[in-house]
C-alpha cells in the first residue's frame, strides 16, 4: 500500500515528538525525561517513537507491559525499558534476559526480584489504588529492612491522580505522600511527574519524569494553550460527493435530515479506524483549511461530511480530520473523551508515514 492507493494516511511527524522531548527536558531541569511508549506509542508506533527519543538522547524508556518491551528492546539498546505493569510471576527470568527493568509493587514481587543482582524501580501508591506499595506494605519494609537486601532501587516512583487539573486538593497531598513513602526506604533517585506533572511547579519536579500524552502533542496543561507541537495527521480519502434535496435524510437511523439542499462527502474512514461513533452529529474535518461538519452516524468504514459550503470537494480529495486545525484534543471533546484514547484509538487500516524533520 502507498499513499497513493490509500484511503487514509496518518502520518507522523518524529521530529516534533523529539522536540517535544526537548522541550520538556527544559521544563524539567531537576532531573532526566523518559519517554513513556506505552499503548503502541500511543497508538502511532512504539518501535519508530523509541528509535527517534533514543537518537536524540533519550536514555528511560517506560511500556505498560512486558511483551510491550519485548516488542521494542533491541530498538533502544542498553536504555532502561521499565515495565510499569509489575513482576507477574514467572516472567522472571525474561527480564534478566533482556535486561528490563520491572516496576515492583508489592512485597511478593519484591521478594521474587531480590538477589537477582538487578536493578529495580519501587512503585508506591499515593493515591490512585492501582498499583504500588501501600501504607501497610510500606510499613512492613520500613520495620523489617532486609526484605530490600540485595534489591537495586534505582528509582521510587508514584503516579498522579489528577495532574492535568492543577487546583484538584490531590495535587497537594500527592507529593506529601511520596516524600513520607520516600523517608521510610534506603536512600533512592525519585521519579513522579507524568506530562501534566511536569507543568505543576517544583513540588513535582524529580529525579526522572514520565511523560506521555505531551510528547505526543495532547496538551498538558487543558484550558490553556498547548505548549506542545501537535505531531499527527490524519488524511482521509472523500469516496462520494453527491447533492442531496431539503428533507433528505443521511446514514444510519437517519438521524440527520438535510435543512436545505445539501453536498454530502462520504469519506473512507469509520469506528473500524477509531475514529469513535460518539461523534455521530458532532464532529468535523478540515477541507483544504475550511471545517466541514460530520452530518449523520458514523459508521464502520464510511462518515459523511456536510460539503455545500466547500463546492471544491470532489471524489478522491482528502480530508483532515486529525492536524493542524484539529488536534487530538479537539477530537476528543467532540467524542467525550481525552486526546489519549483518540490517539490509541487509531486504526490499523491507515497507511503510515513516519517524517523525520
Ligand atoms: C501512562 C503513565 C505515565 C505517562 O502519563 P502521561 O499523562 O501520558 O504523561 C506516567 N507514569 C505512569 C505510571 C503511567 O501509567
Amino acid at each position: 500500500m502507498s499513499s497513493d492507493t490509500a484511503q487514509a494516511v496518518l502520518e507522523v511527524d518524529l521530529g516534533a515528538i523529539t522536540a517535544n522531548w526537548q522541550a520538556l527536558r527544559i521544563r524539567h531541569p531537576s532531573g532526566s525525561v523518559a519517554g513513556v511508549i506505552k499503548g503502541d506509542g500511543y497508538g502511532l508506533g512504539a518501535r519508530q517513537v523509541a528509535a527517534a527519543l533514543h537518537a536524540a538522547g533519550c536514555r528511560h524508556f517506560f511500556v505498560a507491559y512486558l511483551d510491550e518491551a519485548l516488542a521494542v528492546r533491541d530498538a533502544v539498546p542498553s536504555a532502561m525499558l521499565a515495565v510499569l505493569g509489575g513482576l507477574i510471576p514467572g516472567t522472571e527470568d525474561a527480564y534478566v534476559a533482556h535486561d528490563l527493568t520491572p516496576v515492583l509493587g508489592s512485597l511478593d514481587e519484591i521478594a521474587r526480584w531480590r538477589g537477582r543482582g538487578r536493578e529495580a524501580i519501587l512503585h508506591v501508591d499515593t493515591g490512585m489504588s492501582r498499583l504500588g506499595l501501600d501504607a501497610r506494605e510500606l510499613a512492613v519494609l520500613a520495620h523489617d529492612r532486609a526484605r530490600l537486601d540485595g534489591l537495586a532501587i534505582r528509582y521510587v516512583m508514584s503516579h498522579l491522580v489528577a495532574s492535568e487539573m492543577p487546583d484538584d486538593p490531590l495535587n497537594q497531598i500527592q507529593p506529601q505522600r511520596f516524600a513520607a513513602a520516600r523517608a521510610m526506604l534506603p536512600p533512592a533517585q525519585g521519579s513522579l511527574a507524568n506530562s501534566s506533572g511536569i507543568f505543576l511547579g517544583s513540588a513535582f519536579t524529580s529525579d526522572l519524569a514520565r511523560p506521555g500524552a505531551a510528547l505526543y502533542g495532547v496538551n498538558p496543561t487543558p484550558g490553556r494553550p498547548n505548549p506542545m507541537r501537535g505531531v499527527v495527521r490524519l488524511s482521509v480519502r472523500v469516496l462520494a460527493v453527491r447533492d442531496v434535496p431539503t428533507g433528505a435524510t443521511v446514514g444510519y437511523n437517519a438521524t440527520w435530515t438535510a435543512p436545505r439542499p445539501s453536498r454530502i462527502a462520504t469519506a473512507a474512514l469509520g469506528y473500524a479506524d477509531g475514529f469513535h461513533r460518539a461523534l455521530s452529529g458532532r464532529g468535523s474535518a478540515c477541507f483544504d483549511g475550511t471545517p466541514v461538519p460530520l452530518v449523520g452516524r458514523v459508521s464502520m468504514d464510511l462518515t459523511t461530511f456536510d460539503v455545500t459550503d466547500c463546492p471544491a470537494v470532489q471524489p478522491g480529495c482528502w480530508l483532515e480530520v486529525l492536524g493542524p486545525h484539529l488536534s487530538p484534543d479537539d477530537v476528543a471533546a467532540a467524542a467525550g473523551t481525552n486526546g489519549y484514547e483518540v490517539l490509541t484509538s487509531l486504526g490499523r487500516r491507515f497507511h503510515r508515514v513516519y517524517r523525520t524533520a
